[in-house]
């Protein structure tokens, strides 16, 4: 099976092609992403509707590029897969559109794709992950550690109840004037800091429930930046270093209990129990690091995929799509409509409200 994906939810335009051999296996024929930093960076984070035409613009070229890059044409294709939600919706109503007009075109299943649940199969993919398994999603939008249980069975077991984590980074960059996007340039910064010289708070630690929160973070970082005048660059660095580490133990606190309930829920796995991470977020060294420690601590298997399969791509779309086939989900109706807010755990419903009248 060769299946197109198309995903447009965000600041990145990206199309895929993807095949699925028959014992199963998954192979990325052609992955493109075009990012738009460069459009946004001037307004210090994604503007919606530059995004949406920036997705227009780009789109068509990125399908044609991956088709040639396969050396195969818009006919070969058996499926398409596209990212209905959650994101902007201008961003989404043009992916969504030209999967919708492809599979009209070639008269072929369309699969309309919760991006959530592409980043939470990515690791069956690269990894050949067996169900279930924990994913820890931590970008710009989102902060979800998410049991997946099988395709279309995702419970969210916590989620922030402020800001993602990828967005503390931002905002914290962007109180102490470093560039955007703040986590890079933030992680730079704390390289040459001393995490222990200021002590900020680690919101939720000790509480059983698993949500995580990260405002509390930010406002303690512009009141310490306050308290220095004039600031210098070390002291920049320590801010950014001791910002890293609240973050690191939180998660170690976190991520913690949830690996502790994953393994009281499910005793008798037959293999190693695995924690997954995704989201750009995934590309700071310390977050690994802390993470490895804690699943060296717990007994589990850190999966970390290759960094541009963590950020928004267009493989795992499609292969969300190929995973939905293979486990025996309609397709999705033409009129189906992109939405904003899609939560994960209620794409079930979803399915059922379609029903079965797809392709
Ligand atoms: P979505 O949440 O919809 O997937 P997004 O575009 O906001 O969309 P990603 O592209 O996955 O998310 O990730 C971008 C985020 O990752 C930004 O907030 C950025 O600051 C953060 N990030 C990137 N590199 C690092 C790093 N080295 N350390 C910390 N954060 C980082
Ligand atoms: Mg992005
Ligand atoms: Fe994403």
């Amino acid at each position: 099976l060769r299946i197109l994906g198309i995903e447009t939810s965000c600041d990145e335009t990206a199309a895929s092609i993807v095949l699925r051999h028959d014992d199963g296996r998954g192979e990325i024929a052609a992955d493109v992403v075009l990012s738009q930093l460069d459009e946004h960076s001037a307004y210090g984070g994604v503007v919606p509707e530059i995004a949406a035409r920036a997705h227009v613009e780009a789109l068509d070229t990125l399908i044609d590029e991956a088709l040639a890059r396969t050396s195969t044409s818009l006919g070969d294709i058996d499926a398409v897969a596209a990212t209905a939600g959650p994101g902007l919706i201008g961003g989404l109503i043009v992916g969504l559109m030209t999967g919708k007009a492809i599979a009209r075109a070639l008269s072929k299943p369309l699969y309309a794709i919760n991006h959530l649940e592409g980043h939470a199969l990515t690791a069956r993919l690269t990894d050949g992950l067996s169900f279930p398994y924990l994913m820890l999603l931590v970008s710009g939008g989102h902060t979800q550690l998410v049991l997946v249980r099988a395709v279309g069975r995702y419970e969210r077991w916590g989620t922030t109840i402020d800001d993602a984590l990828g967005e503390a980074f931002d905002k914290t960059a962007k109180l102490l004037g470093l560039p955007y996007p703040g986590g890079p340039a933030v992680e730079r910064a704390a390289a040459a800091g001393d995490p222990k010289r200021f002590d900020f708070p680690r919101p939720l630690v000790g509480e059983r429930r698993l949500d995580f929160s990260f405002s509390g973070l930010k406002t303690a970082v512009r009141q310490a930046a306050e308290t220095i005048a004039p600031v210098t660059e070390q002291d920049i660095s320590d801010i950014c270093a001791s910002f890293q580490r609240a973050i690191s133990r939180t998660l170690d606190d976190r991520i913690g209990r949830g690996l502790a309930r994953f393994s009281a829920e499910f005793p008798a796995l037959g293999h190693p129990p695995a924690l997954v991470v995704a989201g750009g977020v995934a590309a700071n060294l310390e977050l690994r690091r802390t993470l490895q420690t804690l699943c060296d601590r717990h007994g589990f298997r850190f999966v970390a995929p290759p960094l541009r399969l963590c950020t928004d791509n267009a493989a795992m779309i499609a292969w969300a799509g190929l995973e939905r086939m293979a486990a025996g989900f309609a397709a999705d109706p033409l009129d189906v409509q992109p939405r904003s807010r899609w939560p994960l755990d209620s794409s079930a419903e979803v399915r059922i409200g379609h029903g079965k009248r797809g392709a």
